[in-house]
């Protein structure tokens, strides 16, 4: 069977990052939360370095974006104007034979009747609407007056502080307002691990235009995003991007892309790409009568300029990014007989851990001494993990298993015992290859910069 499409792969995959602490479940002595998960010690550096590296390509390397962080509350007649209060739903129906609660897009269609999927059940109530945003109220009192929702989506900030952030920065078109942060979608039906979840993060950039751009910087943003995913370790062939046809697209939007990862469950989306025009602002602009244009001082007038939208989940791509970097292989054991290795291939770039340091025995004081001292030397430059215990077999196989890409070991010879011309050498080695290579301590930091970068 083809490994990509095996249910038992992403048992294997989400029994592995509890054990290995990447993504527990929300209050698990609980019983859990449904749709909300915990990243622990190796989850949360993973998700640190994508959003570091989003952030680094987004706006540190260049000069047209800038970054904001908004707040998750917003006043309400954000929601109103948006279009979410009213239309942020999803069409849901009943099975009344099996009780499931389906999203209408998620039913089977056969020969044109549609069915339940889980049961393959044609009675089916009547579509309903369901809107995804959690209602809360602010202040002391709960009624209509104090209601507001935690954002479904972090792109509205940016809407609504468009021309503050115009101002301060004094860009000119066509320029971006980059944001990372928390969004809540009360989704009917959690599922696939983390890949739909009630509360996950977004990296969305607005990128503001004139209208006549909107349709070629789509496609500019659709290739910048693509190859994003390839510098991040995604392979080009594991990415599909779904162009949505007119009648499926927002009405205001004039082109969509979806960029579509092909996980254990399917091709699903990552990241959607959107040109939805001048509506945003728009919208904004007519709701709380504050000017939201744009003054074009070569040709001396005013107007709301356009976007294009990626929008992509760190959620979503952490967990493309484990999927992709998880296979098996055969390794050598301590006695030379070769086992099944369970290894995470992560690009060096968004490991958790980039480097191991092991003295190659535990009870041999100068050995324990060394490698301290290597990380001491390493840590101000590269997160490292130290491990004494066990075979150094073990220990290799412990850090493949959490994709550490390199690991140092110190041994006789760094000591100089063997041959002095080996003193304050080291052994590397490559997670993938298993290759070690043998390099003086003092060049380690310049050669794992260089390949990790
Ligand atoms: P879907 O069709 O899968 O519900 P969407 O088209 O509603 O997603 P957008 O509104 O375009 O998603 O949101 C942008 C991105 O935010 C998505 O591409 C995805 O990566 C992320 N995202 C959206 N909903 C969720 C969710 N429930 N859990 C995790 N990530 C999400």
């Amino acid at each position: 069977m083809d490994a990509k499409t095996d249910s038992q792969r992403m048992e294997k995959i989400v029994s592995l990052c509890k054990q290995r602490g990447f993504i527990f479940q929300s209050s698990e002595i609980y019983g859990g939360l449904n749709g909300c998960w915990d990243y622990g010690p190796l989850g949360v550096e993973l998700k640190r370095n994508l959003k570091n590296y989003w952030w680094r390509m987004m706006v540190h390397e260049r000069d047209d974006i800038v970054g904001m962080d908004g707040s998750i509350l917003m006043n309400r007649a954000v929601w109103k104007a948006s279009g979410h209060e009213d239309t942020f739903s999803d069409p849901m129906v009943d099975c009344r034979s099996c009780k499931a609660r389906l999203r209408v897009d998620q039913l089977i269609n056969k020969k044109g009747v549609k069915q339940c999927p889980n049961c393959g059940g044609k009675d089916l109530t009547e579509p309903r609407a369901f809107n995804l945003m959690f209602k809360t109220y602010v202040g002391a009192t709960e009624d209509e007056s104090s209601i507001t929702y935690l954002r479904p989506e972090t792109a509205q900030a940016i809407f609504v502080q468009f021309k503050n952030v115009l101002e301060i920065s004094r860009k000119k078109l066509p320029f971006g307002i980059a944001q990372i942060g928390k969004a809540f979608r009360n989704e009917i039906n959690p599922r696939n691990f983390t890949f739909r979840s009630r509360e996950f993060e977004q990296m969305e950039l607005e990128y503001f235009c004139r209208a006549e751009e909107g349709m070629k910087l789509l496609e500019y943003w659709k290739e910048e995003r693509l190859k994003f995913y390839e510098n991040i370790g995604i392979a080009r062939e594991n990415l599909h991007v779904h162009e949505i046809p007119d009648e499926e697209r927002a009405f205001y939007s004039k082109g969509t892309y979806d960029i579509e990862y092909d996980f254990p469950f399917g091709w699903q989306e990552l990241e959607g790409v959107a040109y939805r025009t001048d509506y945003d602002l728009s919208q904004h602009q007519k709701a709380s009568g504050k000017s939201l244009e744009y003054f074009d001082e070569e040709a001396k007038r005013k107007f709301i300029p356009h976007v294009v939208e990626p929008s992509a989940g760190v959620d979503r791509t952490v967990l493309a990014l484990i999927c992709e970097a998880y296979s098996e292989d055969e390794a050598p054991d301590e006695k030379g007989k070769m086992e099944t290795r369970t290894v995470l291939r992560f690009h060096p770039r968004i490991a958790p851990i980039k480097c191991a340091v092991f003295p190659l025995l535990k009870n041999k004081e100068q050995l324990v001494a060394k490698a301290k001292e290597i990380v001491d030397f390493l840590r101000p430059h590269l997160s490292i993990f130290y491990d004494e215990s066990g075979a150094i077999g073990r220990r290799y196989r412990r850090q493949d298993e959490i994709g550490t890409p390199f690991g140092v070991t110190v041994d006789f010879e760094t000591l100089g015992e063997k041959d002095p011309e080996l003193r304050d050498t080291v052994t590397l080695r490559e997670r993938d290859s298993m290759k070690q290579e043998r390099v003086k301590i003092s060049d380690l930091v310049q050669l794992l910069s260089q390949r990790i970068a």
